[in-house]
């Protein structure tokens, strides 16, 4: 119904656990765009292969999408043993400007990357649309998820790595050659990847689906709609999600140079938006690296504007 089907359509394969969760109850027009295809080949070919290899469940080990919600029962094993109040660890302001001021030349560059990419995507759409007069399906728009998803990874990497050495830094006095081996593409960008997903790639791909229905495959309409879509996210959205997207990276460094057993405890900002699962996290006390805090992350951030640390415990 959209026109022309002889354009070859990728070959697609298994389907990444977040894509039936971005596919809500949409028209049947979106199925081909949330499924991947096999990707260009490139330097981050391995990183997807690993990342389709090690599944769902070692990324959202890191970092949760659903929640768990902690019972009642939890923080404290309160069962036997009579509730003794655990007092969260205090916040240490020299740690979070430590932070920022790492963070703010990264930031700087990761938002001059990001918005060259959205402006890339937004012109070749937009070329594509100028020269059709007929009717245009979503996904003769849009490019696959994956390669979509790649290009961000790819142009981002260099400074997400930097953040998360960084973070290393931060609790290691080793080497940066010794903390370069921790702190490895995979193990940072695994982690990454999946963020850049969730904060950029689905909800923008979101927006231009409904552009798509609302203009109902008209070009120039289309155009309209999707230059406001990018217009929006290069103004405001790009600098709203850039924070979470880099402290997410320091803090996977910062974690990643710790031995695993060593206790670590969750430090709120009080800087930083409140948040109930941040507290529930800051009073479970001392947690031993490996294991999840209550909220079921391993280390943040863990909600929008998030500036909590995870630190090893004070002896
Ligand atoms: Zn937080």
């Amino acid at each position: 119904m959209f026109g022309r089907t002889s354009r070859r359509m990728h070959p697609s394969t298994d389907a990444p656990a977040d894509a039936a969760q971005a596919d809500k109850s949409e028209p049947a027009t979106i199925e081909p765009l949330v499924k991947p295809v096999a990707p260009k080949k490139s330097s981050v070919d391995d990183l997807f292969a690993k990342l389709r290899a090690a599944g769902a469940e070692t990324v959202a080990s890191s970092v949760k999408t659903t929640k768990v919600k902690p019972t009642k029962a939890t923080p404290t094993k309160s069962a036997d043993k009579p509730a003794k109040p655990i007092a969260p660890i205090k916040p240490d302001a020299k740690l979070f400007e430590q932070r920022e001021t790492a963070l703010l030349p990264i930031n700087e560059a990761v938002t001059k990357k990001i918005k060259r990419v959205l402006a890339d995507e937004e012109n070749s759409m937009l070329n594509y649309l100028q020269s059709k007069k007929a009717q245009v399906a979503l996904e003769k728009v849009l490019p696959s998820v994956e390669n979509q998803l790649q290009t961000y990874v790819e142009s981002t990497s260099k400074e997400l790595i930097e953040a998360a050495m960084s973070g290393a830094q931060s609790l290691s006095k080793s080497l940066k050659s010794d903390l370069r081996k921790k702190v490895s593409n995979t193990t940072v960008m695994q982690v990454m990847t999946k963020k850049l997903a969730d904060e950029i790639v689905y909800p923008l791909r979101e927006r231009i689906q409904k552009c798509v229905e609302t203009s109902a495959g008209d070009a120039a309409e289309m155009s309209t709609l999707i230059r406001g879509v990018y217009r929006e996210w290069k103004m405001q959205q790009v600098d709203k999600i850039v924070g979470d997207i880099s402290r997410l990276a320091y803090s996977r460094g910062a974690y990643l140079v710790l031995e695993s057993g060593t206790k670590v405890c969750w430090m709120v900002d009080p800087d930083g938006p409140p948040c109930a699962d941040a507290e529930d996290n800051s009073l479970a006390g001392e947690v031993a690296c490996g294991e999840k805090f209550p909220t079921g992350h391993e280390h943040p951030v863990i909600h929008s504007g998030c500036k909590c640390l995870v630190i090893p415990a004070p002896r």
